[in-house]
């Protein structure tokens, strides 16, 4: 069970399993508390539907202050919902922000974020390394199998085991309300065990499935190597959790995002 926190004006949830590792800070931040408005309301980081950047901003600050870091230590990333996932020390200055869905470091002090409003937002920590990462897996995230792919670059890139990694996955939107199309349930024809696992032919519908994000991603670490036992689950659908998240589908479009990151103190 995660747990529900206040630190500052912010609230968040977060792993107990994760939070056992003092050399690292991490957060799923609510959508409570924050300075922005009615359909951003309240606590929002996303630009693209329309928020004041102002208010974004100060946003923002508040997150950075409740944890004792500066603004300037989330690393900028521009999530495009595809498979690129970039090493924090293979890039300079005039790369940024860089176009990916996921991001690992090895340097302490980078804040590693991925905002999301539904998407699963997936945190990675190696505790032999200290090494960690972030992931952003939507649908098509998820159908290019980007969780196992983080999980394979950080055996190649820091040597990490995945019996030595820790993976938390945040709240997103549940098989309870995720139905999807054909063209989705297709994108995954390359993974059948997603396939028979997560999807749900719905009963009323022709054509149409529930999908179960978390466990397609779930199912991809494990298939990468991470036992079970290190894979922890916010299980929280953004969907029937408006009050604490936001939720894309939910509210048609036009809506903020909340933040989820993970820090080397
Ligand atoms: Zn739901």
């Amino acid at each position: 069970m995660f747990r529900l926190l206040k630190r500052g004006q912010v609230c968040y949830l977060e792993s107990p399993r994760l939070r056992e590792n003092p050399f690292l800070t991490h957060a799923f931040l609510t959508r409570w508390n924050g300075v922005s408005t009615g359909k951003f309301s309240s606590l929002n980081l996303g630009l693209r539907e329309g928020d004041e950047e102002e208010r974004v901003a100060r946003n923002w600050r508040l997150i950075a202050d409740a944890f004792g870091l500066s603004v300037s230590q989330f690393f900028p990333i521009d999530q495009v919902h595809g498979d690129r996932i970039v090493v924090v020390e293979d890039l300079q200055d005039k790369d940024l922000p860089v176009r990916c869905d996921a991001v690992l470091t090895a340097r302490r002090g980078v804040a590693l974020a991925v905002k999301t409003a539904d998407c699963v937002p997936l945190l990675l920590a190696d505790r032999e390394k200290q090494v960690v990462g972030v992931v952003h897996a939507g649908w098509r995230g998820t159908a290019l199998g980007i969780a196992g792919k983080a999980v394979k670059a950080l055996k190649e890139r820091y040597s990490s085991k995945p019996g030595d990694t820790l993976a938390a996955i945040g709240p997103a939107v549940g098989v309870c309300c995720y139905q999807v199309d054909g063209k989705v349930f297709d994108a995954f024809k390359r993974s059948v065990s997603v396939r028979e696992r997560a999807f749900r032919a719905c009963q009323d519908v022709e054509g149409r499935w529930m999908l179960d994000l978390e466990s397609a991603n779930r199912i991809q670490l494990v298939e990468a190597g991470i036992p079970r036992e290190n894979i922890f689950s916010a299980a929280l659908c953004t969907s029937c959790r408006r009050d604490l998240f936001f939720s894309h589908r939910a509210e048609k479009g036009g809506t903020g995002r909340h933040l989820n990151f993970i820090v080397l103190n």
